[in-house]
């Protein structure tokens, strides 16, 4: 009973309300029709029967159904906001049954005036309205309801006090099939509410599903730090330009990265590094000619030219790029100063990464020149970047601990006329054939994360090879700039030469001037954790280019290491030997020892030796060899 009678009441909610008024639109307008028709129609047949006053109801009702019609027409529904279709309906539903009392009670005033012909006219008049009125309001069922109420309670009542003959036929007649209309009526709305609630679940799954599928997109197009392209979206946006039709117009790829970031980051922390990002991502999206950008990662920027632009243009918009970058910024009341290398790259026909690589093989290039330097990839660069290429294939999948080999060096003492050390140099073959010197591999193995691996190798393996604690050698190692800022390295470094049966005391760790410029803080928390384990330190390459006197102060150190352009310059330049003598006691005054390497001629040893230098390493005294060769020069010199 409950759920038959739940079937009688509208259901509520927006989506329901514009379902109801659609259905209504659709049913009512030919509901009123079919009123419109009727009324004519009696007042046609009473038209000499009744009086004046009761005929003009006729055009009244005639106007009012029709502006009724006309404000339910389909089209007119559409347009009405939901609110307003509410009120409509609700107004519908409580005057419905007023109407339709307002039509019975005009035909009662009609029926007196009638003859038998013209009375059986109203029955079938009004039994036919009240039909087409249900039917109209199949999905209203409670107006359906009172306009079924209305017309068939006072019309039954009046019929039976009518006297008809079959007065009682005809009102239960009525009453039956109202009845029976009604019931209809009920289940077709039962129905309705079914398939519109269906239809709506269906809407929301739809409305989710489209939600969902838009917040995957966006999360996976999106970077999250500068809610522009993310390195997915902008390939993808390179990968469209290389299928698309017009080879002509292909556009121009240029890989960006901001020189100088890390030291934001280190200075002024993590949410500075983010606001340059955003900064940095906004502003390239400013540059002319920029058709769309998005970030790689890090601090590296994909950005794609017009392809209108011929060479210079591009060039133009790359300088117009490079300045909108050096431009300040400013955060948190401080200003903060970048710029960045371009690599520039025409796209042909090839794939993404093939693209990229070439991009990258010019900002390589252009990191190389520095301070914000804009290159293209020529056609010269081709054949570069193609062994860069296979040789960096080569180092990333070999052993390397099969394919790295370790010439070693004497370091001599000229008091004593000795070989008190030897100082490892590392050879990498790509094929087991040629040997490659450490300026040709040793950016690659920093570029694959291998230089950690490699400084272990060659630690454990000059240790094996020169067995310091039998020799009584010094062996010195070479480490990479990375070494002097990795996490720990200096436990690492030390359970190696634990391991071997070795003491730190006995390695010389060399770090270059440049590896302690990368991130001075942390390098010189590094030397101390080394010194700690017991390590001797030697600061390498001292005097190639500009060194700080400063650091000699700063920094634990055991020894400098001159480098052989001071060398060269010893025996000729007069200014040369000024300065290394000025280095020389300095450092004696700090207690830090001095070494010279690259001695090539015995006037360059002379003037070093006159200088106070005695350590001493270059091809005058012996020429990096491997470790049977060395060692067997070192044991006949002892012996
Ligand atoms: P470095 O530490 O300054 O090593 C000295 C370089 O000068 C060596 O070149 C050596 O062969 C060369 N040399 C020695 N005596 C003379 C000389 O009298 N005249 C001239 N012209 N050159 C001389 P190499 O072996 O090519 O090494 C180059 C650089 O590579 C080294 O410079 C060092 O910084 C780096 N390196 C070498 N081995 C390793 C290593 O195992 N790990 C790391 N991270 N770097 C290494
Ligand atoms: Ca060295
Ligand atoms: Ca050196």
């Amino acid at each position: 009973m409950r759920c038959f009678g739940r079937h009688w009441q509208q259901r509520r909610g927006d989506a329901f309300t514009e379902a109801y008024a659609q259905s209504v639109s659709h049913r009512a307008p030919l509901l009123y029709l079919v009123v419109i028709f009727n009324a004519l129609l009696v007042d046609w047949c009473f038209l000499h029967a009744a009086p004046l006053a009761l005929l003009l109801v006729a055009p009244v009702i005639v106007l009012m159904a029709a502006s009724r019609a006309r404000y339910w027409l389909p089209s007119r529904v559409a347009r009405r906001p939901v609110e307003q279709l509410r009120i409509d309906i609700q107004a519908m539903q409580r005057l419905g049954g007023w109407a339709a009392l307002v039509f019975v009670a005009w035909s009662l005033g009609l029926y007196p005036y009638g003859d038998p012909g013209q009375r059986e006219l109203l029955h079938f008049v009004i039994a036919v309205t009240m039909f087409a009125a249900i039917l109209g309001m199949a999905h209203a069922p409670q107006t359906a309801l009172r306009l079924g109420l209305a017309f068939t309670l006072p019309w039954s009542l009046f019929v039976l006090a009518t006297g008809h003959p079959d007065a009682v036929a005809m009102a239960l007649a009525q009453v039956f099939v109202t009845a029976v209309l009604l019931t209809m009526t009920h289940i077709q709305h039962r129905d309705f509410v079914r398939l519109e609630l269906s239809r709506q679940l269906l809407a929301r799954r739809e409305r989710q599903t489209a939600e969902l599928a838009s917040a995957h997109y966006r999360q996976a197009t999106v970077d999250h730090l500068t809610g522009g392209r993310n390195r997915r979206a902008i390939l993808a946006c390179l990968e469209e330009h290389l299928t698309g039709p017009d080879d002509a117009m292909r556009p121009w790829l240029a890989l960006f990265d901001l020189d100088g970031f890390k030291h934001v980051n280190d200075t002024y922390g993590h949410a500075a590094g983010d606001h340059v990002l955003s900064t940095v991502n906004l502003r390239i999206g400013s540059v002319p000619g920029v058709s769309a950008h998005g970030r790689l990662g890090g601090d590296e920027f994909a950005i794609l030219f017009d392809g209108s632009f011929d060479t210079e243009t591009v060039m133009v918009a790359a300088r117009a790029l490079s300045a909108a970058i050096r431009e300040p910024i400013a955060f948190n009341g401080a200003t903060l100063r970048l710029c960045g290398s371009i690599g520039l790259h025409r796209v042909k026909g090839t794939t993404a990464s093939t693209c990229l690589e070439r991009a990258d093989a010019a900002l390589y290039k252009a990191k190389e020149l520095g301070d914000g330097a804009i290159v293209l990839f020529g056609e010269e660069d081709e054949v570069a970047l193609q062994r860069r290429i296979t040789v960096m294939r080569q180092f990333n999948d070999c052993a390397l601990g099969e394919r790295l080999r370790l010439l070693y060096q004497p370091i001599y003492d000229c008091r004593t006329s000795r070989v008190v050390g030897m100082e490892a140099l590392a050879r990498w073959s790509p094929d087991g054939v040629e040997w490659q010197a450490p300026g040709e591999f040793l950016a690659i193995a920093d570029a694959t994360g291998r230089t950690g691996e490699l400084t272990r190798l060659v630690l454990a393996r000059t240790l094996a090879e020169c067995r310091p604690w039998e020799t009584g050698l010094e062996v010195s190692i070479n480490l990479a700039a990375r070494d002097v800022v990795r996490e720990g390295f200096a436990e690492t470094i030390a359970q190696i030469v634990i391991e071997a049966g070795a003491s730190p005391a006995s390695v010389m760790l060399e770090v270059t001037e440049r590896a302690l410029q990368l991130d001075p803080r942390r390098a010189a928390a590094q030397l101390i954790a080394f010194r700690e384990k017991g390590f001797r330190i030697a600061l390498d390459d001292f005097g190639a280019g500009w060194s700080s006197l400063s650091q000699l102060r700063d920094l634990p150190l055991d020894r400098i290491k001159l480098d052989r352009e001071l060398a060269a310059a010893l025996s000729t330049d007069p200014g040369a030997r000024a300065v290394t003598g000025m280095i020389v006691a300095l450092a004696w005054q700090l207690g830090i020892g001095c070494s010279i390497e690259g001695v090539e001629t015995e006037a360059q040893a002379a003037a070093a030796r006159a200088l106070g230098i005695h350590l001493m390493q270059g091809y005058h005294f012996g020429r990096p060899e491997l470790a049977a060769e060395a060692l067997r020069v070192y044991a006949q010199a002892v012996a």
